[in-house]
């Protein structure tokens, strides 16, 4: 696409159909307590994003040197989420832009290098609480959808949505993206083995406290998220485990180490991805005025 294409595509009724998605999300996380925090874009601490089974190799998020020391472009928001969890902030949220500069991801249609996650954490909280929260929305947003005049159908949904384990849904479906094109409703995964702050269940070694919420028709993962670990041994002995350097963490260890971090649980969930979804898009560039789609440069 050349500019005056992007520029003369017709995005204008899709933004309104984003505003009202936004507006619906932010209404029913603020009417829950939520506070609402700015996002943080550059940061000594980031992500790893590592290791992820839906990944296809570890990212390096783009540094910049700033008043003489390395500070990332975040990934996500996980570790400050933490943090703040750890400051007081016992259920925060953030609408946060995130970059992401994935390979070999632009074909499945819901990869962006440059999207925005409504990213939140509760303190104290458990998997079926986040989970409980996260089928509110998104249900009291299908029905509210239904008077948007939207061109395609969403369905009827009603709390609580399928559970699988990721074992089930490979042996059930083969894998969660085929799961997705049969499934007529979103439906949970739980149990993946990632990242180190996705917490592991202390009674269940190698099953893990974390879920992902798929959309039905094929459309994929809309949001992942999991208990946490707060114990700095863990932290520590996780990060070993997947060889990660202690060194890109330090002052997220120093904080878990003086035993500042708290149990928590969250999630993160796709704004664009949602979006697509409402408005039936093949493809997650079509829903972003300004596309970025991994592999191929930004125009603007
Ligand atoms: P994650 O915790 O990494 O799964 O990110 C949280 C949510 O952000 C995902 O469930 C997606 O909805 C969204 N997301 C993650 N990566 C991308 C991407 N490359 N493009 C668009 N949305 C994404
Ligand atoms: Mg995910």
């Amino acid at each position: 696409m050349n500019a005056l294409q992007i520029v003369t595509r017709k995005i204008e009724p899709i933004v309104e159909v984003q505003t009202k998605v936004i507006d619906h999300m932010t209404r029913y996380m603020v009417g829950k307590g939520f506070k609402w925090m700015l996002p943080v874009m550059l940061s000594s601490i980031t992500d790893p994003l590592w290791p992820d089974p839906a990944a296809e190799d570890a990212l390096k998020p783009p540094e910049v040197e700033v008043y003489g020391s390395r500070l990332r472009l975040t990934h996500s928001m996980i570790l400050h989420k933490q943090i703040a969890v750890g400051m007081g902030i016992d259920r925060l949220f953030i609408l946060s832009p995130n970059i992401r500069l994935e390979r070999g991801s632009a074909d499945d249609g819901r990869h962006a290098y440059e999207f925005t996650q409504l990213d939140f954490e509760i303190a104290g909280a458990s998997m079926d609480d986040v989970m409980g929260l996260i089928e509110g929305l998104i249900s009291g947003l299908f029905k509210e959808a239904r008077d948007w005049g939207l061109e395609r159908e969403v369905p009827k949904v009603r709390p609580p949505f399928k559970r699988f384990t990721l074992e089930e849904i490979k042996e059930e479906f083969g894998s969660e993206d085929e799961a997705s094109r049969l499934m007529k409703e979103p439906f949970w995964v739980t149990d993946i083995e990632r990242e180190f702050y996705d917490r592991e269940d202390p009674e269940r070694p190698g099953h893990f406290r974390n879920y992902d919420l798929y959309l039905p028709e094929g459309y994929g993962e809309v949001s992942s998220g999991g208990e946490r670990e707060w114990e700095y041994e863990v932290i520590v002995r996780k990060m070993k485990k997947a060889g990660i350097g202690l060194d890109a963490f330090r002052p997220y260890l120093e904080v878990a180490r003086a035993g500042l971090l708290r149990p928590s649980a969250g999630a993160g969930i796709g704004v664009e991805r949602l979006v697509r979804y409402m408005v039936g898009a093949k493809h997650i560039a079509e829903v972003q005025p300004f596309p970025r789609v991994p592999g191929i440069p930004a125009v603007i």
